[in-house]
């Protein structure tokens, strides 16, 4: 089987006609990311997917409504830096937010964030947020 990067403008079909990586969403979630924060986050992608995850974007840069409307649930910082474009948040499929059942995941995207030079969630003192990435 071939194995494709996670943002691979070939997106590849599996046997069942789906796409097995990043799929098309996934990417344009990435669109309004500030271009050299999101050059590094290719990178914590690519090493990610080259180890086997297989990851899903759930949010890239927020309008100021959407980031309310987390705020509201307590679910977000009201100076987020996905309002900038500066922070992504993603899962890997099969583990969703099951995060602290799977301290090897874990690790994997800490050393990736630290390759790239970008700050994971799962260091932060004030809360916990593995599926988190931004920038330093
Ligand atoms: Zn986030």
């Amino acid at each position: 089987m071939k194995i494709i990067k996670f943002m691979s403008p070939e997106l590849v079909n599996d046997e069942n006609g789906k796409l097995s990586k990043g799929t098309v969403k996934d990417v344009q979630k990435l669109d309004g990311l500030k271009p050299e924060f999101k050059a590094k986050v290719d990178q914590v992608f690519d090493e990610l997917t080259d180890k086997g995850y297989n990851l899903r974007v759930i949010w890239g840069r927020r309008t100021l409504n959407e980031n309310n409307a987390l705020v509201a649930k307590g679910m977000a910082s009201r100076r987020s830096l996905h309002l900038k474009g500066l922070a992504v948040d993603f899962v890997e499929r099969s583990i969703g937010y099951n995060n602290a059942d799977h301290p090897e995941y874990n690790a994997a995207v800490q050393q990736a964030a630290e390759h790239a030079g970008v700050r994971w969630g799962g260091s932060f003192k004030s809360r916990w947020d593995p599926n988190h990435i931004q920038a330093r």
